[in-house]
């Protein structure tokens, strides 16, 4: 018989992704997912076969530093690591359009090098609102000196959706954090999983969609 870790199916997991599709809500300006149809059944073909238009930021998705920093490695360059393995999942009580600071997480140790913050913020990854809250520079300089390797939330942003500084981004620009956005965390309880949440090699891109998950340990 395998050894249990290498049969990860018999533990319980959860996918952490939004269904992608054409109503899946993108940043305001951003480009919405569309699938183009070349070929399909119905209609006589012996094939079916399509192609997406869509930004990279889509539902559960990674960004690459080059999304926010001019001197940033875009993805193909990013060390598979930062995107797979333990992973602490926190919820946090947090206001709508507020940043979360290190006293909403200082009186509890961070348990794990990636860190996925469950604000309930953006409930609906199908209706768009500019209400979800955000990460402040001071949280995310709080992961890095903790060592951390990924912060993660709820939300399609670390920043909040009218700062153009994007002084989060700055920050995790600043301690080589890796970023999960966009990810659904409502019916996953608190506490330590195996995260996989891999980008595809897209070389220059700022972002890939990925297809999170989170195992139980
Ligand atoms: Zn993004």
């Amino acid at each position: 018989m395998l050894p249990a870790m290498l049969d990860l199916t018999r533990q319980k997991w959860h996918d952490i992704s939004p269904p992608v599709s054409p109503q899946i809500a993108v940043f305001p300006g951003d480009t919405a997912y569309r699938r183009d149809v070349l070929m399909a059944f119905p209609l006589g073909n012996n094939l079916e076969l399509s192609s997406v238009h869509t930004t990279l930021h889509l539902g559960a998705h990674v960004d690459a530093p080059s999304h926010y920093h001019p001197d940033g490695a875009s993805l193909e360059k990013r060390d598979l690591s930062r995107y797979l393995g333990a992973c602490e999942v926190r919820s946090v009580s947090v206001p709508p359009r507020t940043r979360l600071t290190p006293e909403h997480l200082k009186h509890v140790p961070i348990r794990a090098p990636r860190l996925l913050l469950r604000t309930g913020t953006y409930p609906d990854p199908q209706t768009w609102t500019n209400d979800f809250a955000a990460l402040s520079p001071e949280l995310v300089a709080w992961l890095g000196w903790q060592g951390a390797l990924l912060v993660g939330i709820d939300t399609p942003s670390v920043d909040l959706a009218d700062d153009a500084e994007l002084l989060s981004h700055a920050a995790i620009f600043q301690h080589d954090l890796a970023i999960l956005e966009g990810v659904v965390l409502d019916d996953v309880p608190d506490g330590i999983y195996l995260l996989v949440a891999l980008p595809l090699p897209l070389v220059g891109a700022d972002a890939s969609p990925v297809r999170a998950i989170l195992v139980e340990m």
